[in-house]
C-alpha cells in the first residue's frame, strides 16, 4: 500500500526507545526509509528497526552520541550515504538531570544543554545543505512543555527546551525559502522511561496537574510528528504543537 512518505529518508535522534522509537514506526508505516540513533543501549534499538521493519520500511541503526558535534555530523552524514538524502530529521534525543539550581552542577548543567539543545544545531547543520540543494526539508525538534512553563529543579532542561523553540523560530525563518520547515513539538508528560523513573507520589501530583487526567502515549506525540511530515503538515513552520493533556494552556 502506498504511503505518505514513500521514498524519503528520515533521520530519528533517539530513535531506539519511547517518543523517538515511536516516531520511526510511525514515520516507517508512512512509507520512510528510517535511521534510529542511539548512544548507548544497543538492544533497545534493534528493537526498533525490528518494529520499523514489521511496518514494511528500510530501517537502519547509527549509533551516535549527538551531544558531540563531530558525532552528530558523521551521523547525518552516514545516514546521507546509506540512504542517498535525509529529507526529515526528528531531532528527538534528550536527557534530563534533575535539581534545584542551587545544587546543580556545572557539569549536570553543561550535560543537559549540549544533549538537548545543542545537539540540535549540530544535526540541522550538517543536514540542511542537501535539504536546501532539493529544495524540501521537514525538521521537527522535540521540545517539551517545561520549555514553555519552567519547572522546580530542571533550570537546565527548561532552558534547553526552551533554547530548542527559539532555535525552531529561527531556523524556520532561515529555510522556508528552501523549501525547508521547522517546527517544535512540545508535549507535557509521556509514559516513557524518562516518566517511569519518577517516584509514584511525584506521577500522582502530576497527574493531578492535567485537566485530562493522564499522562500522554508515545504514540500521540508520533502521531502529531508524522502529521507535520506528511503534507498535510505543508503550511505549518515556526510551530509549536503544545500537547499535554491540558497541564499547560
Ligand atoms: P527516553 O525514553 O529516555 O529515550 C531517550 C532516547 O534518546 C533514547 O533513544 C536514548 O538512547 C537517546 N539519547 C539520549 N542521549 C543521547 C545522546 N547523547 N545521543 C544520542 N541519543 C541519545 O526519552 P523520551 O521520554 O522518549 O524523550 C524523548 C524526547 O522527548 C526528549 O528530548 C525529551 O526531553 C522529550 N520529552 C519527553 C517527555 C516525557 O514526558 N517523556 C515530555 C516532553 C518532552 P539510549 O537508549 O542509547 O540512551
Amino acid at each position: 500500500m502506498a504511503g505518505a512518505l514513500d521514498g524519503q529518508v528520515a533521520v530519528v535522534t533517539g530513535g531506539s526507545r519511547g517518543i523517538g522509537r515511536a516516531c520511526a514506526v510511525g514515520l516507517a508505516r508512512e512509507g520512510a526509509s528510517v535511521v534510529i540513533n542511539y548512544t548507548a543501549n544497543a538492544a533497545a534499538a534493534e528493537e526498533a528497526k525490528k518494529e520499523c521493519e514489521a511496518a514494511g520500511a528500510k530501517a537502519i541503526i547509527l549509533q551516535a552520541d549527538v551531544s558531540d558535534a563531530a558525532q552528530a555530523k558523521a551521523l547525518i552524514e552516514t545516514a546521507a550515504k546509506e540512504f542517498g538524502k535525509v529529507d526529515i530529521l526528528i531531532n528527538n534525543a534528550g536527557i534530563n538531570r534533575d535539581r534545584t539550581i542551587q545544587r546543580m552542577s556545572v557539569e549536570e548543567w553543561d550535560t543537559v544543554v549540549q544533549t538537548d539543545l545543542s545537539s540540535i544545531f549540530y544535526t540541522t547543520n550538517a543536514a540542511l545543505g542537501g535539504m536546501r540543494e532539493r529544495n524540501y526539508g521537514r525538521i521537527i525538534n522535540i521540545s517539551s512543555v517545561i520549555g514553555q512553563m519552567g519547572n522546580v529543579g530542571q533550570a537546565n532542561y527548561s532552558a534547553a527546551k526552551a533554547g530548542m523553540i527559539a532555535f525552531t523560530k529561527t531556523a524556520a525563518k532561515e529555510l522556508a525559502r528552501f523549501g525547508i520547515t521547522v517546527n517544535a513539538v512540545c508535549p507535557g508528560f509521556v509514559e516513557t522511561d524518562m516518566v517511569a523513573a519518577l517516584g509514584d507520589d511525584i506521577k500522582t501530583t502530576l497527574i493531578g496537574q492535567i485537566p485530562l487526567g493522564r499522562f500522554g502515549t508515545a504514540e500521540e506525540v508520533a502521531d502529531t510528528v508524522v502529521f507535520i511530515c506528511k503534507p498535510s503538515g505543508a503550511w505549518y513552520t515556526g510551530a509549536q504543537f503544545s500537547m499535554n493533556g491540558g497541564q499547560y494552556m
